[in-house]
């Protein structure tokens, strides 16, 4: 992945997070705060109608209570048409009166008022003493019949308020006969009206049509008789004859609604007033306690939000970072000539460079998930499983192991490997990354460079410098076993005069002939043949004893001359011939000496041959006994 393209993309990751919170605790206020207003609708709408249902019922109680003593007063009004205002009369309907007032607590007096305005007769605290008689005049003066409800006035004898319901009684003649009375008391309804419990700060006011307070609760005795003419509320009512109305009280500056409903029949109009805020307490309380929560549980939101974005944001630059790693580690694998991969714990490999395609010949994706081991020459791969497994272990943080490989095209290549386990972050050893290149050039260089150091040019034998190693390592060997060692010196008869009679590179010729044939009858592996200077050479044959070196010396000498290369100046037999000098010895008696004990004894015996006449083999021991024995002839 494109690492800018990814930084870019998972940069807005917090934010769109961050944005998520945000989002999600504002919607939760939004919805709290909208049912909560909701619920304030709610309460508003329910009490509405309450009140307009209380407002109602109450005017229905007031309709219902003046028809109450307008019964009464129909009653009263028949008889006196018929009977006359005679004493007699008079007297009967007083007990009427009586009865009647008793019967119907609401009923606060009644009295019957002839047309001078005497009072004839009355039940009740109401003499002739009221404040006003302006319903009196009403009944005089106006030839209508029915049931007229008067403004309230105040009983002069108790002080009491009233409401006044009257008719007018005719003579028989037609003319204006009196007025038959019936008053309510202002506190029976104000009364009756405490019966409603609406609240501290709420008010039911009946109002006369005129304008006047009939009564009210709570303070009636305030209030009664005061006009609200002037008021909006009461312009409103003539209008609408029932509603709600809302305002600002002037004395205490608090909000309040009113609900009203005028009477269709009488002059009678019902207010009911509730407070507004002491209406809406409770669920003011219940709200901020209910908003409180869901702040509460916002604000936990938002914290646990915080946090998250936090980590979201650590994540994301450890991400990032990983990522960078990661694509600096594949710049730097994919850029590099070497083999780059990188091996799971089930040593399967999870990454390869595309360098591998050079280095052992297959592609990447034809190498990942393949045995990272699989490659590895047979002699080589116990010794790397080993590493592998340490490594894997986390006894060992790296190593460097040189190795043969498989390669796709070539037969066999070294590789070098630099191996380093990796971690994850809670220190446990992840895999392996290995490093490897080929070195099969360098190799085959140090090989050769090796063969240089020990191997003679000229024939391919080994040269005077590996024969002294192999000499010294052969005595210490023979020394500790306990066995022998044996040596031949083989030295080719009269070669200066073949170099001169044939020249140098015939001569060079030679010695490789001569070489070829040593080295054939050198048989077992230990046995070593060199060239030990010019035309001489030594067979260094350990573990032998000195019939068995005699019996190989005198091979190699009768296998030179049965190659028959021709030598004139070789006067007895007309072909190249050679001298061999053999020695054996046993080391561990040879306390004194060193190898060059043995050296020196098969040269002797190799002096001893050429003083015997050349063309022969002649064993040390025979040299010290001055027997030298031919062989050859
Ligand atoms: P003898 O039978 O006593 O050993 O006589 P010889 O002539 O073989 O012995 P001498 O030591 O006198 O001569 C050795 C000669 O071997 C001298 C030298 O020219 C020749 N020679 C030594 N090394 C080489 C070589 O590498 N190539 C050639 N062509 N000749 C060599
Ligand atoms: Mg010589
Ligand atoms: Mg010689």
């Amino acid at each position: 992945m494109n690492v800018m393209s990814y930084r870019a993309g998972s940069s807005r990751l917090p934010l769109r997070a961050a944005a998520f919170v945000v989002l999600t605790c504002t919607a939760i206020l939004a919805i709290s705060g909208w049912r909560e207003w909701s619920s304030r609708d709610a309460l508003l709408r329910g009490t509405e109608t309450e009140m307009a249902n209380l407002a109602r019922s109450l005017t229905q109680h007031a309709e219902d209570s003046l028809d109450l003593l307008d019964s009464g007063v129909v009653g009263v009004v028949s008889r006196l048409e018929m009977d006359g205002t005679d004493p007699s009369t008079i007297a009967k309907l007083r007990n009427l009166l009586e009865v009647r007032k008793k019967a119907i607590e609401r009923i606060h007096s009644l009295a019957i008022i002839d047309d001078n305005g005497n009072w004839l007769t009355s039940a009740g605290a109401v003499t002739s003493t009221l404040s006003d008689d302006e319903f009196f005049r009403h009944h005089k003066f106006s030839p209508k019949r029915e049931a007229y409800v008067g403004r309230p006035i105040k009983s002069l004898v108790d002080g009491e308020w009233v409401v006044t319901l009257s008719r007018r009684f005719n003579k028989l003649d037609g003319s204006f006969g009196g007025v038959v009375l019936a008053t309510i008391s202002a506190n029976y309804l104000s009364h009756f009206y405490q019966q409603f419990l609406i609240g501290r700060n709420s008010s039911i006011t009946l109002v006369h049509g005129d304008g006047i307070i009939i009564a009210r609760d709570p303070s009636n005795d305030k209030f009664v008789g005061r006009s609200v003419v002037d008021g909006a509320l009461f312009r409103q009512s003539k209008l609408q004859p029932s509603g709600a109305y809302n305002f600002r009280s002037l004395l205490d500056g608090v909000d309040r609604v009113s609900f009203y409903e005028r009477s269709g029949r009488l002059p009678l109009l019902l207010i009911a007033t509730v407070d507004r805020d002491e209406l809406l307490a409770p669920w003011r309380a219940a709200a901020i306690s209910r908003m409180l929560y869901v702040l509460a549980l916002v604000l936990l939101i938002a914290i646990i939000g915080a946090v998250l974005v936090r980590q979201l944001q650590r994540g994301q630059r450890m991400a990032t970072a990983l990522v960078e790693k990661e694509a600096h580690f594949r710049l730097l694998a994919e850029g590099s000539s070497d083999m780059v991969t990188r091996i799971g714990l089930d040593e399967r490999l999870r990454y390869v460079s595309p360098s591998s395609a050079r280095v052992v010949g297959w592609r990447a994706n034809q190498l990942i998930g393949t045995p990272a081991l699989a490659g590895i020459h047979p002699e080589d791969l116990p010794e790397i499983q080993a590493i592998v497994d340490a490594l894997k272990r986390g006894e060992r943080e790296e190593a460097r192991v040189t190795y043969r490989n498989v390669h796709r095209q070539k037969s066999e290549i070294w590789l070098e490997s630099t191996m380093q386990i990796t971690r994850k972050v809670t220190g446990e050893v992840e895999g392996v990354v290995a490093i490897s290149r080929d070195i099969t050039e360098q190799k085959n260089l140090e090989n050769k460079l090796e063969t240089l150091a020990t191997e003679d040019s000229l024939t391919g034998l080994a040269n005077r410098r590996c024969f002294d190693e192999r000499l010294a390592e052969e005595w210490a060997r023979a020394y500790r076993d306990r066995s022998s060692v044996g040596l031949l010196m083989i030295d080719v008869d009269h070669f200066k005069a073949y170099n001169d009679e044939y020249g140098h590179p015939a001569g060079d010729a030679c010695l490789r002939t001569v070489a070829k044939i040593i080295a054939t009858e050198a048989q077992r592996v230990s046995d070593l043949a060199a060239r030990y200077g010019g035309e001489e050479f030594a067979v260094l044959l350990p573990n032998i004893d000195a019939a068995g070196c005699a019996r190989i010396g005198e091979r190699i000498r009768q296998a030179i001359r049965a190659a028959g290369l021709v030598h004139s100046c070789n006067e007895s037999v007309g072909c190249v011939t050679a001298s061999v000098g053999g020695a054996t010895c046993r080391p561990w008696l040879e306390r004194t000496g060193g190898p060059g004990t043995l050296v020196e004894a098969a040269d002797r015996a190799l002096y001893g041959a050429k003083q015997d006449g050349r063309d022969r083999l002649v064993m040390s021991v025979e040299v010290f006994n001055l027997l030298p024995m031919a062989s050859g002839q």
